[in-house]
């Protein structure tokens, strides 16, 4: 067993931790504040090659895989986790297809990502079926005229980056609408600029501000029969893919941790009171200590996981380890942003100080791509099935 990083990746985690620090620790405030897509962060990270880490060589990507943008991100959240969301959208969208997509799809879709050209979206929720899934009722049926292909309508709601996508992942009924069977959805590539796809109303958020969430609206889009990724009625290559975003929803969720827990830390060692520093008395110590274990448990499972999903083990039988990085490595960032607020008191309850918008940028992670409660009933279902044992 071997806990050190390669070299090629212990140099990519220095040179995203210059990067996070140069060019997005000054942002994060602003970003926040005005709400703009920030174009100047991802051209830098354009520029440093950072939109392609977990594509393969042969598509324009690094190779780095999946634990390479894992520690991207963590590097990156630790001063904004909407800058942080802009390289998770690297792969949420690319997912499906880098799975179950075929060589057709991997060059039209995929290469323009890693090189800044395109960007994508993930349409899997609906205003009704959000952790339900199969409550989707966007559906999809044949296009009986002499094309073929399909005809999707519906409305997807709270797509990360729906504005700025230039393609979408969108899973659609394929079978009986009214089926909650999983063989029923089918995931699909749909292109911005076809006729009847727009962006609808675009949500105004606690936090996460600058990378837009909003609906995609679908008014009987033609797809063409080649933009099914996979089979129709795969369904569970959604769950394949989100189950191998884990490891990267985590690393927003450790980086986030990190960020808060060293602001804190360095405010309490100058803030006097009771003729010492704040960082002088125990209890706080103790605080600050508890944090910090967590911080190392949750790297430990999300590095973990990140290894696992890329050697393609993000089937079943690894659910429990992809979940448990992402339960723990989330509730842990409401946590320590939720302490760095106490500890800076008055202070960090203030704009002035970054601790009030890492708290409210915290509770999205135990949300977003399966909740905290949907995580739990998934590790359960594992250790109820001796997927997760131990003798
Ligand atoms: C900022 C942001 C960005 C997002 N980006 C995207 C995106 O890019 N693409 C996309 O498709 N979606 C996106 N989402 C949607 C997100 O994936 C859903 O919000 C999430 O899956 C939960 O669904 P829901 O909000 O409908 O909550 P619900 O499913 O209505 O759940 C509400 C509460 O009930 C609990 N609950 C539900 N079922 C159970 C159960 N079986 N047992 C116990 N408790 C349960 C949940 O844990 C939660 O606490 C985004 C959401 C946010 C906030």
């Amino acid at each position: 067993m071997d806990f050190d990083l390669s070299p090629e990746l212990a140099a990519l985690q220095e040179s995203v931790r210059r990067l996070a620090q140069d060019k997005v620790k000054p942002r994060a405030r602003e970003i926040d504040s005005t709400g703009e897509y920030p174009t100047d962060i991802y051209d830098a990270f354009r520029r440093a090659d950072l939109l392609g880490l977990c594509l393969p060589v042969e598509l324009g990507g690094s190779g780095a895989g999946i634990l390479g943008l894992t520690i991207a991100v963590e590097e990156v959240a630790k001063y904004s986790s909407s800058a942080a969301l802009m390289l998770l959208l690297t792969r949420l969208p690319t997912g499906p297809i880098l799975i179950a997509g075929n060589d057709d799809q991997r060059q039209r879709y995929l290469p323009g990502i890693a090189r800044g050209e395109l960007r994508a979206g993930f349409g899997l929720s609906e205003p009704q079926a959000g952790s339900d899934v199969a409550g989707m009722r966007t559906k999809a049926v044949p296009d009986t005229g002499a094309v073929g292909g399909w005809v999707l309508s519906g409305t997807k709601c709270w797509m990360s980056g729906v504005r700025q996508a230039d393609w979408y992942t969108v899973f659609a009924k394929t079978g009986d609408p009214s089926s909650r069977a999983h063989d029923s959805i089918t995931a699909f590539i749909v292109e911005r600029g076809w006729d009847g796809v727009s962006v609808g109303r675009t949500d105004h958020k606690m936090g996460v501000r600058g990378v837009d969430t909003g609906e995609l609206l679908l008014d009987n889009v033609h797809v063409p029969a080649e933009n099914v990724i996979g089979e129709v009625g795969g369904f569970r290559l959604a769950m394949l893919g989100l189950n191998a975003m884990r490891p990267i929803v985590a690393a927003r969720g450790i980086g986030l941790a990190e960020g808060a827990l060293m602001y804190a830390t360095e405010y309490v060692k100058g803030r006097e009171a009771f003729g010492k520093t704040i960082a002088d008395f125990q209890g706080i110590q103790w605080e600050i200590a508890k944090v910090a274990v967590d911080i190392e448990a949750a790297r430990l499972l999300t590095y973990r996981s990140a290894w696992l999903a890329d050697q393609g083990k993000f089937t079943k039988e690894y659910v429990p380890f992809l979940s448990m990085a992402k339960y723990y490595a989330t509730e842990l960032a409401v946590r320590a942003s939720g302490l760095a607020v106490q500890l800076l008191g008055a202070a960090g309850y203030m704009e002035d100080h970054p601790t009030e918008l890492w708290y409210r940028d915290a509770r999205q992670l135990t949300i977003v791509e399966g909740t905290s409660q949907v995580q739990l009933g998934l590790i359960a279902r594992g250790v109820l099935g001796h997927d997760l044992w131990w003798d």
